[in-house]
Order: structure tokens, then C-alpha cells, then sequence
């Protein structure tokens, strides 16, 4: 029996504050505050919020242990180098220091030098206010965690739909119920998004197919009426194949596909060469499962599909999007209630700087980036070759927020670059994490209940307000507010106000932060209308609004007599894109969503989508195969969050420990037992963690879950490194450089047993399975087939070195690379 909500807090408080829960995921549940004597007491989801409609996940539910963590960094920190102690200091002493250094770097090396980095911990007002600091400093360099995050599935969409900048969901989870099927393709929704699986299991109870696409068998897979459990980076071949047997039965809505797809004829050869048996040795997925899968998504419409990180981290991205965008829009489920493509995560709205800057004069050097679109957050991956090489030319200055440090690809490498050549790296924190441990200055950083703002990134295309709920503790400050005390200091006090006005009336060197959200906003026709009149839950309809809204009355309507969240409910409805010239449905340059794709062959990328093997496969790498036969797929889990979670004692309850999930008949022939611990190495480097004998995960195949920090306490016993240690740098996703999280080639060993004998008996175990049948010619990446566009890194495996720009690196890209 399910127990009965509290109506309130049970603890003694003199306030509630209603607020949205912001930074620790995308989901923006609304959320009650209890608050007494100026501390909070209780959280509460709230049950009038139509998103989360009360629930609270591990981490909203535990985050006052988040805000009164005593591990929290509490006062601003500097060091000469990042050989000495970090020594506390006052707020202006750390910003004098840190401007001093930065305006050194400006004249020494040019501002293109300094390179600051927004991550998905971030507010709208440093995502925003970092941008417009570093056009006004002068450096290109401004970057976001897109490309190690989720955002490639955005870039597809952009031409696939045409969407304006990144907008990837077209239906919010409230209009989920009116599906009649859910694909669900990598993301484990029923763990991560746990509020938003409940839409899920509605549209369940109604009567709707669950499909599910994953590398393990999770969670959300054990909810689905269809399981598929696929070979990492593989969904290409799948979903073609199952759009082989649409196209074949003559499932597809033919009038919708007339009207408003394009390229289908062209594609055709492709997908004919690609039916469910083809499909099924390349993906491990049976013919016969391929095949239901594809009659009940083309039978239950009007059918969605969503999903997250795993097909955003992965090779062959772009393709892979392109397959599941073109799977919906066959079934004509485009523009209506239950249908769409609704991916996850940062489905944020365009964003725009400042109209102000364009009078500045151009920045001079180009930004560091090797990936073929000239749009979207700049590569981050490029960036520990750029520091360690010098070239093109020196970046020597780094600025950011959240972990970003131990998230990024090949962390080591980025780490022994930063103590090489950077010669400020200023962070802005929660924690003393690894990041942490690399700065030179370090900033206290409020939470979301010390602050107010906007969450912007939302699941649902959403904009939604928090309130400040209480005294900033201890000497933290806002993100926005480290921006403008540098720009009064860099700029001079003048222009610092000029550029950055929105300082509060008692505290000039503090940011209005009502005031400078609803300046940005107003920047951009697409959010216009969403400023803290429209969106605060204290004093309007809780649930925020969805974008785009251009004016304030825009925002404050509801598109449908039953939409849950104000604003534009369902993208693509039959009627023009905002602001498509010529008005379009969709503003491609065929005016239709499209399969054939002319913008993305002028870039050097795939006319037609298609399947490529990753860089880092037993296909594509048979060299690497030899010594790492295994391959290491990677997810999240619900209690952590970038930085967030396992800081704090409940969440870390939840995963006390870093497991590797390995196969039972894998770990039996590896005389591995659960709970073991084990050594997992790739080429790049080495973690450890505890065995989880589990049938979750293929026996080809061992999961570990990311966003660990060695730093972090709490986990005993093991060294805790980010699995980002193992994962290459180098191979990413060609059109947007999304780093390869999916499928990297490991070898896995109990520890104090002999690693060369685990070798042997992993591949005299893998002769079991049936080998890969893959076409080398068509179907290998850009990089293996030795295409790879111009600039950008190849890896040359006779000299086992990286060639960049036609030479052979001299530095940092040598393999393999040690941390010593
Ligand atoms: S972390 Fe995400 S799912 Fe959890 S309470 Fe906050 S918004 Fe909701």
C-alpha cells in the first residue's frame, strides 16, 4: 500500500518558500523550502507543481545536507602556484589576485589565451555572464560542457528539423500520456529521471508500448514491453533496420512522409542494405526482436521517442540522432499530442550575450576547435592538447565552475597540462574537488536556496524560477558576481558598470540577479517573455513556461484547455517555426525534416545518415582489441550530478561504492566474485572499483557509472578516479566532438592476479561469440578509414602518435601518455 504525502512538514518553521530545485539535474521540480530561523529544516516536493507533482528525487530529497555541508568550500582561496597551499583570504584580495594575473596573461600571450568553461552545474547568469566577460576580454575560448555532455543529439536536430540553436524536445513529459508508444533509447530514465518516469509508467497504465535501447539491462528496461540491449554505438544499424521493415511492410504514414520528409528515396538503398538480420550481428540485438520492435512503433501512434546521454556520447552521434528523428517523423507522429522527439537534457533556448557586444571590434584569433560545425559550445576535448602543445597558439588561463576537471576525457592528461602551463586557473566551487586541487584561485559559491535565478536548460523546454530561501552561508557569492568583480577590476570600475549594470542598490559589487536574468532574456525573442513576473512559483501557476515565448502575455497562456505547463506545449505544430523566413513548418532549406542532408555534405559529414563503427571498437581497432578485449560502457546514476550528490552523506549511501557491473560468466572465468576488487585499464590509463556480478550488463561488455571524484569522500578502499581516466580524448564524434563515453576497449582483472593470464582467458572466452560482421569499407569511422577532415587529430598507430595538422605531435598527444 502506497503511503500517503504529508500535506506539510511535520518540523516547527516560520516560512515556506515555494522554489524549483535547479543545477542537480534538468528535471526543475518545484519544490517547498521549510525554513525556520533562516535555516532550512525540510524539503518538500511540491504537489501543485504539475512536473514532478510532489516527488523529489535522492538529491532534491537529501539537499539540505547539500547546503549545510561542512565539507562546502566557505571562503575564497589563492596560491602563487599549485605546488603551495591554498591560504583563505577576503573577497577582494582573491579578486585583486586573480585579475592581476589575468590582465598579465592578456598582455603576455594575448586574451585569446584564457579560456573559460561553463558546465552543466552552471546558472543562466554565469552561462550568460561567462560569454559576454570573455567577448569583452577578448577571448573566443568561451566553452561548454555540450561536447562531453549531451548536446550532440541538439546539433541533429538542428538540421534535421531545423531547430533554432539546440531545441531538441518537441513534447514536455506531462503530454507523455497521450502516447501509445515510448521508444526509450539510452537514457535509464526510472533511475535518473525518476519524476519524469512517472509519465512514463501513466501512459503504461493507459495502455501504451514501452521500447527500450539500452547497453544494460536497467531499471527502465525492466518496464518495457519491447527490451532491446544493444552493442554501444550501434543504434544506427538497429534503427535502420527497423525502419527496413516499416518501409517494407508499408507501416509508415505515407501522406505525412510526402508532404514533409525529405531524402527518403535516396536513403532507400541504404536501408535495404541494412535489414534486421544484417542489423542484429552488428548490434547483438535478435532479428526477431528488431522486427517486433518495429511493427508496435509503427502500429501504437501516436508514438515518442526520447532519450539522453547514450546516444549523445558516442561516435556516431550525429547518425545515430538523425535514425531515431527520421523513425518518429515516418510515423507522422511530428507536431502532435503523444508524439514527437523529446531528448533530454539540455534542451536549452537560444541564449544571446548581449546586442551590445556586436559594437565591439572582432575578436582576433580563432577558437580552439577541431569539430566540422562552426556553431555550438567549442569543443572541449581540444582543449588539454591546445594547453600542453601551445598550439595553435598558448592558452595559459582557465576559468570555471562544477568538477569539470575530473569529467574531462583523459583527465590525467588535462591535469598534468594544467600543471605545465596554466598559469591561473580560477574556480568557482562547491567543493574541494579535483578540480579544486588545480586552481590557483577558488571561489565559495552559493546553492540554488541562497540564491534566486533562472533554471534554463530544462527536460521539458522549460524556463522556471528559484527563490532565495536564505542567507548566503558563510562568505559564498553568486557565480555572476566573481564576473562582475573581475570586470570592474580588468575593465575599470566605468566600464565594468557599463557592461555588467545590474548591481543591487545596498551592494554595488553585487549583481540584481532578477534584474540581469530578465536583461537576457530580453536579448532574445525566444525567451523574451520569460522573466521573473511570468515565472516566479510564489506568484504564478507553478511549472514554469515553456519556450518559445516572445512576450510576457505569451508566457502566461496555455497552448492547449489541458496543458499542465504554460507557454509552447507541442513544437511543429502545422503552422510556422517562430521566426522561419520564409515561414516554414520546418526551417531546413527544404522546407521539410530531412533525411538528405546537403548542410551537413558541405561541412564533409553524411549526406545520408548511416552506421559507422566507433573509434574505439573490437572492429575498428583491432590492434587496441588485442590487448583490451572488452568493452566498457559508462551511465550516470541518480545520485550524482556533475559535482552534486556524492558530497553528501544520503546520496552516497545510495552507490557507496565505484563497482565495475561485469558479466557472471565473465567474472567466472576471471575468477572474479562479487564485491572482488578489480583494476580495469585501456589504452589511455587505469581505474579500480568493487565487481558487481550482474547479468545487467553484456559479457562482452563491463558498465561503470561516472562523476566520481578522488577527492569526494565517503567511498573506502579504492582510488575513486573518474572513469573519465580511461576514456580517449582523441577519437570523438567528427561533427560536434562529443567524446566517446559508450565504447572504449578495456581489459578487466581481480587485483593481485596475473593481468597477462586475464588477457588470455577474456579473449579464449570471446570465442564463444559470433565475430562482428562489418562492412570495412562503408561502415568504419572517418578516423580508421584515414578520411579524417582537415585539421583535425588522427591517430597514426605505426608510430603510436597523433598527427595533427599533417605532423606528427610533439607533445601531450605521444601514446601512451603516463601521469608520472
Ligand atoms: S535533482 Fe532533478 S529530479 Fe532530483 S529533485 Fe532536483 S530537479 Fe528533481
Amino acid at each position: 500500500m502506497a503511503l500517503k504525502p504529508l500535506p506539510e512538514s511535520i518540523r516547527d518553521y516560520d516560512k515556506v518558500v515555494a522554489t524549483t530545485c535547479s543545477n542537480m539535474c534538468e528535471a526543475s521540480c518545484g519544490m517547498l523550502v521549510y525554513v525556520k530561523n533562516g535555516r532550512v529544516v525540510d524539503i518538500y516536493g511540491d504537489p501543485e507543481n504539475p512536473i514532478n507533482k510532489g516527488a523529489l528525487c535522492p538529491k532534491g530529497s537529501g539537499a539540505f545536507q547539500h547546503i549545510y555541508n561542512p565539507l562546502r568550500v566557505k571562503y575564497p582561496m589563492i596560491r602563487e602556484t599549485l605546488d603551495d597551499e591554498l591560504k583563505r583570504v577576503s573577497w577582494d584580495n582573491a579578486l585583486d589576485f586573480a585579475a592581476k594575473r589575468l590582465i598579465e596573461l592578456r598582455d603576455d600571450y594575448g586574451p585569446e589565451a584564457l579560456m573559460i568553461h561553463r558546465t552543466g552545474r552552471s546558472d543562466f547568469l554565469w552561462k550568460l555572464g561567462g560569454s559576454r566577460f570573455g567577448r569583452i576580454f577578448g577571448t573566443p575560448n568561451v566553452v561548454g560542457q555540450g561536447p562531453i555532455c549531451c548536446e550532440s543529439p541538439g546539433v541533429a536536430a538542428n538540421y534535421v528539423h531545423g531547430a533554432k540553436d539546440l531545441g531538441r524536445l518537441m513534447n514536455p513529459n506531462t503530454d507523455w500520456i497521450h502516447s501509445r508508444c515510448i521508444l526509450i533509447a539510452g537514457a535509464n530514465i526510472a533511475n535518473n529521471h525518476p519524476v519524469e518516469m512517472q509519465w512514463v509508467l501513466d501512459a503504461k497504465e493507459r495502455g501504451a508500448k514501452v521500447i527500450v535501447i539500452d547497453p544494460r539491462f536497467n531499471t527502465t528496461m525492466a518496464k518495457a514491453d519491447i527490451a532491446m540491449r544493444l552493442r554501444p554505438n550501434t543504434d544506427a544499424a538497429l534503427v535502420m533496420a527497423m525502419i527496413n521493415v516499416i518501409l517494407k511492410e508499408d507501416l509508415y504514414n505515407h501522406e505525412f512522409a510526402e508532404k514533409w520528409i525529405h531524402g527518403l528515396d535516396e536513403w532507400r538503398p541504404l536501408i535495404d542494405a541494412m535489414p534486421p538480420a544484417r542489423a542484429a550481428d552488428i548490434t547483438w540485438v535478435p532479428e526477431e526482436t528488431i522486427i517486433e520492435a518495429a511493427r508496435t512503433f509503427a502500429a501504437n501512434t501516436p508514438a515518442l521517442v526520447t532519450g539522453n546521454l547514450g546516444t549523445a556520447q558516442t561516435y556516431n552521434s550525429n547518425n545515430i540522432n538523425r535514425c531515431y528523428m527520421i523513425l518518429v517523423a515516418l510515423t507522422g507522429s511530428i507536431g502532435v499530442r503523444g508524439g514527437g522527439w523529446n531528448w533530454l537534457h539540455n534542451c536549452r533556448p537560444p541564449l544571446n550575450a548581449g546586442k551590445d557586444l556586436a559594437q565591439l571590434p572582432p575578436i582576433k584569433k580563432p577558437v580552439v576547435s577541431n569539430k566540422l560545425i562552426g556553431w555550438a559550445d567549442v569543443s572541449a576535448a581540444n582543449f588539454p592538447n591546445a594547453i600542453f602543445t601551445q598550439k595553435p597558439y598558448p592558452i595559459r588561463g582557465v576559468w570555471w565552475n562544477g568538477n569539470m576537471l575530473a569529467q574531462m576525457p583523459f583527465t590525467q592528461k588535462y591535469a598534468a597540462a594544467f600543471k605545465k602551463n596554466v598559469d591561473i586557473a580560477i574556480h568557482n566551487t562547491f567543493h574541494p574537488n579535483f578540480t579544486y586541487h588545480h586552481a590557483h584561485v577558488v571561489f565559495p559559491i552559493t546553492s540554488w536556496v541562497e540564491r534566486e535565478g533562472l533554471c534554463h536548460h530544462g527536460d521539458n523546454r522549460l524556463m522556471a524560477w528559484f527563490n532565495q530561501c536564505i542567507e548566503e552561508n558563510w562568505e559564498c557569492r553568486n557565480d555572476i558576481d566573481v564576473i562582475v568583480g573581475l570586470a570592474d577590476r580588468i575593465f575599470g570600475k566605468r566600464e565594468g558598470l557599463k557592461w555588467f549594470p545590474w548591481r543591487r542598490k545596498d551592494n554595488p559589487d553585487l549583481v540584481d540577479m532578477a534584474a540581469a536574468t530578465d536583461w537576457f532574456n530580453k536579448q532574445e525573442s525566444f525567451t523574451a517573455g520569460c522573466t521573473k513576473k511570468t515565472l516566479d512559483p510564489e506568484t504564478t501557476p507553478k511549472g514554469g513556461v515553456m519556450w518559445p515565448a516572445a512576450t510576457e502575455e505569451e508566457a502566461m497562456k496555455y497552448e492547449f484547455p489541458d496543458a499542465k505547463i504554460r507557454g509552447k506545449y507541442v513544437m511543429y505544430q502545422d503552422e510556422p517555426y517562430p521566426e522561419s523566413d520564409p515561414p516554414q513548418r520546418f526551417p531546413t532549406p527544404s522546407g521539410k525534416i530531412e533525411i538528405a542532408c546537403q548542410s551537413l555534405k558541405d561541412i564533409g559529414w553524411d549526406y545520408l545518415p548511416q552506421h559507422h563503427e566507433g573509434g574505439h571498437t573490437p572492429v575498428s581497432d583491432p590492434e587496441d582489441f588485442k590487448e583490451h578485449p572488452v568493452i566498457l560502457c559508462t551511465g550516470r546514476p541518480v545520485s550524482s550530478f556533475h559535482e552534486m550528490g556524492h558530497w553528501w552523506p544520503w546520496c552516497d549511501e545510495l552507490e557507496p561504492d565505484r563497482y565495475i557491473q561485469i558479466h557472471p560468466q565473465l567474472a567466472e572465468v576471471l575468477g572474479i566474485e562479487d564485491g572482488n576488487y578489480v583494476k580495469l585499464e585501456s589504452m589511455r590509463s587505469e581505474i579500480d572499483g568493487y565487481a558487481w556480478v550482474t547479468e545487467e550488463t553484456d559479457p562482452r561488455q563491463v558498465w561503470v557509472y561516472c562523476s566520481t571524484d578522488e577527492y569526494q569522500p565517503f567511498v573506502p578502499g579504492i582510488t575513486n578516479r573518474n572513469v573519465s581516466w580511461v576514456i580517449d580524448d582523441i577519437i570523438t564524434d567528427p561533427v560536434y566532438n562529443q567524446a566517446e563515453f559508450k565504447a572504449q576497449l578495456v581489459l578487466v582483472w581481480k587485483k593481485g592476479t596475473d593481468k597477462k593470464e586475464a588477457l588470455r582467458k577474456t579473449h579464449e572466452f570471446l570465442k564463444r561469440f559470433p565475430e562482428y560482421p562489418v562492412d570495412r569499407e562503408k561502415e568504419l569511422g572517418a578516423y580508421v578509414n584515414g578520411v579524417a577532415m582537415k585539421g583535425a587529430p588522427t591517430w597514426d598507430k605505426k608510430t603510436k602518435k597523433v598527427v595533427w595538422n599533417g605532423k606528427a605531435a610533439e607533445d601531450g598527444n605521444v601514446l601512451p601518455f603516463t601521469d608520472d
